[in-house]
């Protein structure tokens, strides 16, 4: 039967996707039972990883041991696994071996030895380029065009829409998968595929040896693993169009400098044994401007905690192309580590900055809320406070920005 390997793959797929949504939701004995489908298919360190996280929100700790050690088993580089069994032993009543499991995440990565301001550091700087309108509800309701623009500026809504990666250092680890593209989500939108097919024929190319074409229908649950706009009937089936892939793996060499996910956790689908998509080439995405849109949607949405930290520093203008050329991948990671703890200690995370930001926020929500109240006049004033107090934070934000693209600087060899 053609694409059973890709079916039965998606189906391992959709069951441990499920699990971890249904974890997210709290349904934890529903996520517990998708975790073990997912793994009667095919055994991942991610099901078993994601299993014994759902144990321990159920309060079963000595299973969530048990799961995370097979996860360990399965993926024994992987720092995260051993700092989050650490966790569990510790609440178990086992800090020695606790101890052990974080002494071992430490030894893969001295990382971890700070991991939890890591993961603060990015929550705290992400915070801090998203658009107001993201923490409010009911902002659809609103009557006045000039505080609806004002709930969507703050510039995150801008750097982090398509980005295209600052690290050109990066051999474009994201671009690298383990398994076809079809089962990281990587699939073509209409607008995009329309863009392609111009682009092989100007350039005498075969849609075929480029691209592949997954009849949704295949799959079980084919309809919820693919974003509905890129379903599309093809030849009258319906079916997702995804990027081939290349034939060299990563290799040894290269997969040792992966960087983390902007949570700090290892990026599974990227090993020595992954192959690059058929659209890399010398280290950038060929197709990025190719079309009316910039990337594919599901390849724009992804951004390692290195490409993160250097989109915000571009954004910025702290980044320093010759300093970044010299330095190794190996290096920049940890460069982006320090310099996210520096943006989230002394600017965005900093007391003056959170006391700055605190009224300004009170100033907008109250304007949301004379708004929806039909208060126009005290929504005005509201808007009013809330301007004067947006140009004292940015002033205060940009000192601090100064200071710190100075210790910043100072990271580079
Ligand atoms: S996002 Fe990360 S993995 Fe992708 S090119 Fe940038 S630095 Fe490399
Ligand atoms: S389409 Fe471009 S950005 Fe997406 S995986 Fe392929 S090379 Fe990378």
């Amino acid at each position: 039967m053609p694409h059973r390997e890709d079916a039965d793959a998606l189906k391992e797929k959709y069951y441990h996707s499920m699990g971890a949504a249904l974890t997210e939701e709290g349904d934890l004995e529903e996520a517990v039972v998708f975790f073990q489908k997912a793994i009667d298919i095919h055994e991942t360190p991610y099901a078993w990883y994601g299993l014994a996280r759902a144990l321990h929100a159920a309060g079963d700790l000595a299973g969530a041991v048990g799961a995370m050690s097979r996860a360990i088993k399965l993926a024994p580089g992987a720092a995260d696994y051993y700092h989050e069994r650490a966790v569990f032993l510790e609440v178990l009543g086992r800090p020695d071996l606790a101890l052990d499991d974080v002494k071992k995440a430490v030894s893969l990565d001295r990382n971890y030895e700070r991991v939890d301001e890591i993961r603060w550091a990015a929550r705290v700087v992400e915070e801090a380029f998203r658009p107001p309108a993201d923490s409010l509800e009911d902002t659809g309701r609103i009557g006045s065009e000039e505080l609806r623009r004002m709930l969507e500026e703050k510039g995150g809504a801008d750097i982090f829409r398509k980005p295209s990666c600052p690290v050109v250092s990066c051999p474009a680890y994201c671009c690298h998968f383990t398994g076809r593209l079809l089962l990281h989500g990587v699939t073509i939108g209409p607008w995009k595929l329309q863009g392609l097919r111009r682009y092989f024929q100007e350039k005498g190319l075969r849609e075929k040896d480029l691209l592949d074409v997954f009849p949704v229908a295949e799959a079980e649950h084919g309809e919820d693993l693919f974003a509905p706009q890129d379903v599309m009937k093809l030849g009258g089936v319906a079916s997702v169009t995804f990027p081939r892939q290349g034939t060299s793996p990563l290799g040894r060499d290269l997969a040792r400098d992966i960087p983390k996910g902007k949570d700090y956790r290892t990026l599974m689908w990227i090993g020595q044994e992954a192959r690059p998509c058929v659209f890399l080439s010398g280290g950038r995405c060929s197709l990025y401007d190719v079309g009316d849109e910039a990337s594919l949607d599901p390849c724009s949405a992804f951004l390692c905690m290195t490409g993160f930290v250097f989109v915000v520093l571009r954004s910025l203008g702290l980044i320093d192309r010759e300093a970044m050329g010299a330095s190794s991948m190996a290096e920049l990671n940890g460069i982006a580590v320090d310099a996210l703890i520096i943006l989230a200690r002394d600017v965005y995370g900093s007391d003056e900055a959170v006391a700055s930001a605190d009224p300004m926020v009170q100033e907008l929500r109250s304007a949301v809320e004379e708004d929806l109240a039909g208060n126009d006049g005290l929504r005005d004033e509201a808007m009013g406070r809330y301007r004067l107090l947006k140009n004292r934070h940015d002033g205060l934000i940009g000192r601090l920005v100064v200071s710190a693209g100075q210790k910043i600087a100072g990271l580079f060899p």
